[in-house]
């Protein structure tokens, strides 16, 4: 059910801030390094104030028709920070430039030059992630490394988008563990571009790990966790 009550979710987020801040530093790295999406996707924006409340100010959400109403309605009165996690359409790529600060699913050239020509209408630069399909499992989305190599050499003829980092999406196993080769194989890919062409990464962002694995991907580098279910509870099944 949909009815938490406002100290459940703040009790969470000061636990789960805790558990970041734990494995940053059993990790040999700052608390501050790791930064936290808080997902919201399929919770009510009454859910979104109550995080804010707790001093949550970034969120995430992984479908534009969703965040079509939502963002709006919550940009009017809280200025909060929107990153788009989930596979993006081109078609969508419009919209989505429009309601979002940092996009996380960057995974052809195609959409990144449909979100550069969006922004270039909209007078913004936008932070991207490319997401890296580390499994290579035809259902998923992302990049294959080819794939990221082209959209690296694409983007820096794009002004209105600027590439900020990786994301990836491991396949779900029970046993956090099992996660930690994509999460150091995207700290690989990351370290390669960047050695071969200093600073196309920006911010060298790596965005991994979710409520099942984030102590993993964090002792392996993540720079920005996407959390919902250690956040807002169980979601609702589609
Ligand atoms: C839903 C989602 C998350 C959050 O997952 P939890 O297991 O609820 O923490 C993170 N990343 C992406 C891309 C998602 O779609």
């Amino acid at each position: 059910m949909l009815e938490t009550p406002s100290n459940d979710i703040q009790r969470n987020l000061s636990d789960l801030r805790e558990r970041i801040a734990k494995a940053a530093m059993a990790a040999g790295r700052q608390p501050v390094e790791v930064g936290l999406v808080a997902v919201s996707k399929t919770f009510p924006e009454e859910f979104v104030r109550q995080a804010m409340a707790a001093g949550q100010l970034c969120f995430g959400e992984n479908r534009v028709q969703e965040a079509e109403t939502k963002i709006p309605a919550l940009r009017a009165e809280l200025k909060l920070e929107w990153h788009l996690i989930g596979h993006l359409q081109s078609n969508k790529a419009r919209r989505a430039a429009e309601l979002f600060d940092v996009i996380h699913s960057v995974d052809s050239v195609k959409l990144a030059l449909r979100l550069n020509e969006a922004c270039r209408a909209l007078g913004k630069v936008l932070p991207v992630l490319v997401q890296v399909d580390i499994g290579e499992e035809e259902t998923k989305f992302g990049a294959d490394q080819g794939e990221v190599r082209q959209i690296v050499a694409a983007a820096s003829n794009l002004p209105g988008i600027r590439l900020n980092g990786l994301m990836t999406i491991p396949p779900f196993f029970d046993d956090p563990e099992l996660t930690r080769p994509y999460f150091a194989r995207l700290r690989e890919i990351r370290d390669q571009l960047e050695s071969e062409s200093p600073g196309c990464l920006g911010n060298r962002h790596l965005s991994m790990g979710m409520t099942n694995d984030f102590e993993v991907a964090i002792q392996e580098g993540a720079t920005l966790v996407r959390i919902g279910t250690a956040i807002f509870g169980a979601r609702p099944h589609a």
